[in-house]
């Protein structure tokens, strides 16, 4: 690979940006200045920038905490995607899943499609957990009902895992659980027990629990023990 796609694609700066530091003589290859952005590296070779290494990791995962106002997709022609909050210069990023535009938390951004893949498999269900304000009262008989799996109008949900937090003023602080992750599930499972949901957050996907140091807006790479509980 040329040096300069290297360095672009290990985050280090656009190719642009990267091609003014070989310039600038603060790449070196092996302990040597690189002259040329036309240079080729190889596996095994070391490469620095102001004497620090770079590496270049083919495949990249990001937690994000996903505000609302942003729609889960690499490209949209209307609203603002969650890539735009990525500032990294991979371009075969993308979300695996789909939160709603409204919907905050947890999303996991990668270039790793098998890993995707097997996330989202139904064969795999990965679990998914999710903070809700409800509208409405939520009680036993929901617990209950979503326990026994709820009918959508085309299929019925797993047995779902419904905690109630809190209830106050006509409305109600949820934790779910679900097995699937079908078009806008936790509202429909909601409506079709009556009651809206207000506000939704997702705050865990299989292993991986959303950090609650992390801003809306702000991601950072999985920890090495988050990777390991996905592989
Ligand atoms: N269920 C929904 O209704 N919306 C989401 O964004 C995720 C799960």
């Amino acid at each position: 690979m040329r040096i300069d796609k290297y360095l672009a694609h290990a985050g280090v700066g656009s190719r642009k940006e990267v091609k003014k530091f070989i310039k600038d003589k603060r790449v070196t290859l092996n302990g040597t200045f690189v002259r040329s952005d036309k240079v080729h590296i190889t596996d095994g070779d070391v490469v620095c920038v102001d004497g620090e290494e770079v590496r270049y990791q083919e495949y990249v995962y990001y937690m994000l905490n996903k505000p609302a106002g942003y729609v889960s997709a690499t490209e949209d022609n209307f609203d603002p995607t969650v890539m735009e909050l990525i500032d990294d210069y991979h371009k075969d990023l993308f979300p695996v899943g789909r939160l709603d535009k409204d919907t905050e938390g947890l999303l996991l951004i990668t270039n790793d499609g098998q890993l995707a893949h097997r996330l989202l498999s139904p064969k795999h269900h990965v679990d998914k957990t999710y903070y809700a304000l409800i509208d409405g009262i939520v009680d036993q008989s929901d617990i209950e009902a979503f326990d026994d799996g709820i009918e959508l109008d085309e299929f019925k949900t797993k047995p779902a895992g419904l905690k109630i937090l809190a209830v106050k003023d006509g409305q109600s602080e949820i934790e779910v659980t679900i097995q699937e992750g079908k078009f806008h599930q936790v509202k429909r499972m909601f409506i079709a027990r009556g009651k809206k949901v207000q506000y939704l957050q997702r705050i865990a996907m299989g292993p991986l629990v959303l950090d609650s140091k992390l801003p809306l807006k702000g991601y950072r790479p999985l920890t090495d023990d988050e990777m390991n509980s996905l592989m």
